[in-house]
Formats: structure tokens, sequence, C-alpha cells
């Protein structure tokens, strides 16, 4: 609590952007904890461990509860399971450090678990109770992408399947150490990994690489929105411009440097709005809004094929009339849109 009395939660946006729906949670991380022996083994041990299921991108949902994903208002929980469930399984089907689980962090008492079912089945070790375990939840539940889950969940559960499925990706790409080469296992209860080391003896902690990418409504003297049509996109499809931030370079840099080489616009002064995590496979979205200095557009004709500048009103009948499509209900762009729009969409 701050001296103004006003309670934060860990991942609160102060931003102007109030709500970014991957950047949601309020589970203490608990980093502290993460290197203590035998953690998981502790935390599978305890009545009250929550344990969610993911699989790279997606989680499991109770099963039938997958196709209210995409409908307005619709409320979708996580499939958890108590820890006690998963003893018996796990019991001795490796060796400690390798339990195919992520400390997630705690929620007041309770400790939350993600069980990567990817791990489970990459992983020789792994016994037969636990692969039939993991077998059956893939039957039993239904399984979303974290895209289509995130705009259903509550809060504490997006911020838990965020978590889970940016360490799975992370764990499912990286097999090998980037330096050495040699095999690597996840360690610090899944947020880092042991490289097995080279033929000299080396070994390596590594953590998750974060890869950075700006996205900036850019808007010009009359307030009118810029969006533009990536040669890759569906026709009608439309976003604001972005892109990742290169080696030795600032985000405000990158935020000109991205703008003008897409569409050539010179920018003025630009407002941070917020930033959300895109873990697919390991971006931080940082988001911006700008002022272009002029206006006259020059697309790049490689990535960026057309832009244009929309007023609100050019906007609104573009969206109504089906002419116009953009981001999904997960992504930082439909949020700074709707932001400079000034309303739902
Ligand atoms: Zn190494």
């Amino acid at each position: 609590m701050s001296d103004s009395g006003t309670v934060f939660s860990p991942l609160a946006l102060t931003g102007p952007l109030s709500f970014l729906p991957l950047a949601q949670g309020d589970v203490d991380y608990d980093t502290a904890s993460r290197q203590q022996p035998g953690l998981l083994d502790h935390l599978l041990d305890q009545d009250g461990t929550g344990v969610i299921l993911v699989r790279g991108d997606r989680v499991a949902v109770p099963r039938g509860k997958g196709v209210l994903s995409g409908r307005t208002g619709a409320s979708i929980r996580l499939a958890t399971l108590p820890a006690t469930y998963l003893r018996g399984p796990l019991a001795g089907s490796t060796d400690r450090f390798e339990l195919p689980c992520y400390y997630l962090g705690k929620a007041g008492q309770q400790a939350w678990l993600a069980l990567d079912l990817n791990l489970v089945c990459a992983h020789r070790a792994v016994q037969a109770p636990l692969r039939d375990l993991a077998q059956a939840a893939d039957q039993r539940f239904d399984w979303l992408a974290l895209r289509e889950y995130a705009p259903h969940g509550r809060p504490r559960q997006v911020g838990l399947a965020t978590c889970a499925v940016a360490l799975s990706i992370w764990h499912e790409r990286q097999a090998f150490c980037p330096r050495c080469g040699a095999p690597v296992h996840p360690c610090q209860a899944g947020w880092a990994q042991i490289c097995q080391g080279n033929a000299s003896g080396d070994k390596h902690t590594l953590f998750p690489r974060i890869e950075p990418a700006v996205i900036m409504a850019v808007v010009d003297g009359r307030d009118r929105l810029l969006l533009q049509h990536n040669r890759k996109w569906a026709p009608g499809f439309r976003s604001v411009t972005a892109g990742f931030v290169e080696a030795g370079e600032n985000l405000e840099h990158a935020v000109r440097r991205e703008t003008m080489e897409e569409v050539g616009l010179n920018l003025g002064e630009m407002r941070y709005l917020g930033s959300q995590p895109w873990p697919f496979p390991s971006s931080l979205m940082v988001a911006f809004r700008a002022r272009s200095l002029n206006t006259n557009i020059r697309v790049d004709g490689e990535e960026t094929d057309e832009a244009n500048w929309f007023t609100r009103e050019e906007f609104g009948a573009a969206l109504a009339s089906g002419r116009l499509r953009i981001p999904q209900a997960a992504s930082v762009a439909r949020y700074m849109i709707e932001q400079w729009y000034g309303s739902e969409l």
C-alpha cells in the first residue's frame, strides 16, 4: 500500500491504457523461493496448491467450455487440479529438478503450479503413470490458445496462464544451450535452464530472452489515426504500426525508425501508453501514441502495401460496413485503437 492508501496489484497498469488482456493477474511471483531445494516436491505435498495445465501456447479449460471462446461476455475459467492428484504420477517420475512443472507464485496462502504437458511428453525419463496422465489430460479438457482464452478469463487466471504459456514456449523452443550447444534442463522451478556443460565442463544458467517490440498509434495534427495493411494480412484487415526493437536501440528510436521505414512519417512528440507480454514466442509489446509531423504517407511496398489516415467518422463507418477489420480482443493494438476512438468496439 502506498502512502496515499492506494493498493496496486503487482501488474497494475498505470499508463493511459487501463486494461490490457495479457497484463492482468495479482499473483506474487515469490521469486525468492524458486531456488529452494525441493520446492516443487514440497508444493505438490501441500493440499492447497493449485495446478493449471499448459501445452505450448494453449491452456486447459473444462470440457465443453472451449466453444464459448469468442462469444461476447462469456466467462471461462481454467481447468485446475489439486496438487495431491499429481503426487502419485509425479513421484519418482524424474529426478527432482526436472519435474515438468513451473512454480507460478502465490496468491494469499495458495501456491500455483503449471504442469507442462510438452515437457512431460518430450522427456524420455518420464515414466508411464505421468505419461498416461498427460494423455488423459489431452482428452479430458478443452484446450484454448492463450489469445482465445484471455478475453474471457478472470484476471488472476489470465496472469497465471500468461506466465505458464511464456515458460512453456521458451522450454519448447530452447532445448540446447545457445552458448555451447549442450542440452539444457529446466531449473529454478521452471524460470531458468541449466546447460549440461560442454567438454571443458562449463555450465551456464540461462534465462528467457524477452524481445521488446514497439507499437504505435500514429495520429496527425487533426487527430486522424494511421491504419496500415501488411502484405501478409487478409484484405480489409488493418492495424497500427509496429516493429521489433533492434540491437543497441532504445524504445523511442525504434518508434521513430519503424514509422519512417514502414510509412515514411516523421514523428514529433510521443507518449507511453502501456505494455503487455505477447509470448508468441517471446515478445513484450510496448505501446505509444505519437504525433506525425507530416501527413504524406509513403509505404515501403515490401512489408506495408497500404496505409491511410482515418477520422473517427470514417473509421466507424468503415468498421460498420465490414470494409475494415481490426485486431482481435487479446491484442494491445485493439485497445490502442479503442482508446483513440473513445469507446469499446
Ligand atoms: Zn552451455
